[in-house]
């Protein structure tokens, strides 16, 4: 019998692609319950389904927010959900100083209670089955901080410290655990949070900070979504991967080129390697970042390199 796979987010992004192509799958071992927060951005989802709509894709409503919202979703799933992906999440960039602890919380509320509120809805039923998976779409800012994404790296983070725990529980049960963790990609994800810091004056950040996000980190950002960025397609790739795996991995970088930067913070455990060099990477070398992480990729470290 096919595998009830239930994801959250899926009206953009990577849960859209993910829903669609698990949906498709040639072998047909997926039935794919595809839920939104708000069903009225179903369109893109339904149009890119085609014929799997009604047949291997289903679409439901879920905050991952709500205690009701999970339990009236889980309630009309026929049958248990066998593998379910945490991928509903949203982004917050900017000075600390100016932004509100009501932001920072309701990014902790998706991105890390979201995920924990679903597994407990789930977990009596896979351990009763013995059997299980947990997909947990993370980032490589739960294995690294990133300037100016605190909040929302702190999230992934508590995500990473969770599951890690939990896996070794749920082996006892024959449930698994997997966090995957992509470098940028390209969806709506970055617009948003672009929007939303245009119109954000972050009050109470000295204009010395201000300039580093404004003028540097911004601009660096963006330039590295587009050199290093991956299409959700290939993030999707690695996600079906991990779900047919029949000893799915703990973690699943998804972005090569991303290995130089989260391996300086694994060959030093002091942590000074890591901050002293992506410090260095914006603060001394910008012109480096330009060219986004190709240059480190390729082994020319910074501290060879002399931008003119
Ligand atoms: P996206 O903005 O297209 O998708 C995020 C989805 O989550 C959206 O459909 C949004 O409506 C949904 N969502 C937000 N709050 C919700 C809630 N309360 N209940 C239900 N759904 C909710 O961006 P994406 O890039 O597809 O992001 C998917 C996941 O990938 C996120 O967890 C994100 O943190 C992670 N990720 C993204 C990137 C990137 O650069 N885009 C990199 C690493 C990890």
């Amino acid at each position: 019998a096919p595998r009830t796979v239930l994801i959250s987010g899926c009206s953009s992004g990577i849960g859209l692609e993910l829903a669609v192509q698990l949906a498709h799958d040639p072998k047909k071992r997926y039935q794919v319950v595809a839920t939104m927060r708000d069903l009225g951005k179903k369109e893109t989802l339904e149009a890119a389904a085609g014929e799997a709509l009604g047949q291997t894709l289903t679409v439901a409503q879920l905050d991952v927010c709500s205690d009701e919202s999970v339990a009236q979703c889980l309630s009309c799933i026929q049958g248990e959900v066998d593998v379910l992906v945490n991928n509903a999440g949203m982004g917050l960039v900017g000075p600390l100083e100016g932004l509100s602890l009501a932001a920072m919380q309701n990014v902790f509320d998706t991105n890390f209670f979201g995920a924990v509120r679903l597994v407990k809805a789930v977990l009596p039923g896979m351990k009763r089955r013995r059997q299980g998976h947990i997909v947990v779409i993370s980032s490589v800012m739960g294995l690294q901080g990133v300037i100016f994404n605190d909040v929302y790296a702190a999230s992934k983070f508590a995500l990473e410290g969770f599951f890690e725990s939990l896996a070794i529980q749920l082996l006892q049960f024959n449930i698994f655990i997997s966090l995957v963790e992509p470098g940028p990609v390209v969806t709506e994800f970055e617009g948003k949070l672009l929007a939303q810091v245009s119109m954000a004056e972050f009050p109470g950040t000295d204009p010395e900070t201000l300039h580093y996000f404004r003028d540097l980190y911004l601009p660096a950002s963006r330039k590295l979504f587009c050199s290093v960025g991956q299409n959700p397609q290939d993030v999707v790739q690695a996600i079906v991967n991990v779900i047919s795996s029949t000893r799915p991995p703990l973690r699943r970088q998804t972005n090569i080129r991303y290995s130089p930067l989260t391996t300086l913070k694994t060959v030093d455990s002091s942590g000074s390697l890591y901050v002293r060099t992506t410090h260095r990477l914006l603060f001394r070398c910008p012109r480096l970042l330009n060219l986004g992480l190709q240059c480190l990729s390729c082994g020319c470290l910074p501290t060879r390199v002399r931008p003119r």
